[in-house]
């Protein structure tokens, strides 16, 4: 189960970073996750694109094999055997000087993986899942995705600790995202709403997916803020990421959403979204 460190498909235990490394001492890096379902890679573009938009917004430099991404990925898939499970890519400007203004005297680093999990057997899938409502303290860069993951971190543990599965992220102006997720609520009239696009949260690969199968199907879409009284008193609520498909949300802390059940809109966009995602070509 080789990785891609630099250049060169090495085994873990080959692949070794500097201590140095401004990833390591100053969380200055950004990453990407692909799903993989079926030997098939989601949304390969919509994710680079991503990558190079964070690069950019990060003033970060992009690595030689920036071309060959495509490829690669591929070819992590191949190595290790991988039917399901995800690839996870992380981008840091490489080793240099304890120095905030520093710049690197390497290359940048440029790391990747692929791993096995078994994507569309996850219960919560069927079942959902109850989260935790937790204050947004992030800060108001999370358009670009960054390594500096500690309040997720933090929030994720706090809430399996008491019980529950995830956290959801809200501020003054409502709920923003899921600690890893993009969410969605489902109105009385059967539309799904879903906050805008800004500073305040990831652009969501699998968000931006659903949003455009639903709309393909007749499902209206609102691209609209929520508060958290509407998230507890919505027909149906679902979050989105790469690894976790869409998953329903039926509590948030002592709060039951609608029946207690996953429901039909959630349902449907879950079926359209694995339909999608089995008529993609095999790597
Ligand atoms: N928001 C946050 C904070 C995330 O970490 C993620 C997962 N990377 C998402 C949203 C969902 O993004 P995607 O659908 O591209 O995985």
């Amino acid at each position: 189960e080789d990785v891609f460190l630099n250049g060169r498909f090495l085994s873990p235990a080959e692949a070794t970073l500097s201590v140095f490394d401004r990833g390591f001492l100053f969380g200055e890096g950004i990453y990407e996750v692909w799903a993989v379902v079926g030997q098939r890679i989601v949304d390969t573009e919509s994710h680079l694109k991503r990558l190079d938009r964070s690069l950019a917004e990060c003033g970060l430099p992009t690595p030689p094999e920036r071309d060959t991404l495509p490829q690669i990925l591929t070819e992590l898939v191949r190595r290790g055997g991988l039917t399901d499970g995800f690839i996870y890519l992380q981008i840091t400007p490489g080793a240099g000087e304890r120095d905030f203004t520093g710049t690197a005297d390497t290359r940048p680093t440029l790391f990747i993986m692929a791993r096995k999990k078994d994507l569309l057997g996850a219960p919560a899938l069927e079942s959902g899942m109850a989260v935790d409502l937790v204050p947004d303290i992030r800060w108001l860069r999370r358009d670009i995705k960054t390594t500096m993951l500690m309040p997720q971190v933090m929030a994720k543990k706090n809430a399996v600790r008491q019980g529950l599965k995830d956290a959801v992220f809200y501020d003054e102006t409502g709920i923003t995202e899921g600690a890893s997720s993009n969410i969605f609520i489902v109105t009385e009239s059967g539309a799904v709403r879903t906050r805008p696009l800004s500073h305040k949260l990831l652009p969501g690969c699998t968000r931006g997916r659903i949003v455009a199968l639903a709309r393909d199907h007749g499902i209206q879409v609102h691209e609209q803020a929520f508060s958290v009284e509407e998230l507890l008193t919505a027909r149906e609520a679902f979050v989105t990421s790469a690894t976790s498909l869409i998953v329903p949300i039926i509590q948030v802390n002592e709060k039951t959403i609608a029946d207690g059940k996953p429901g039909p809109v959630t349902r449907t966009l879950q079926k359209l979204y694995i339909d999608y995602i089995h008529a993609l070509p095999p790597c």
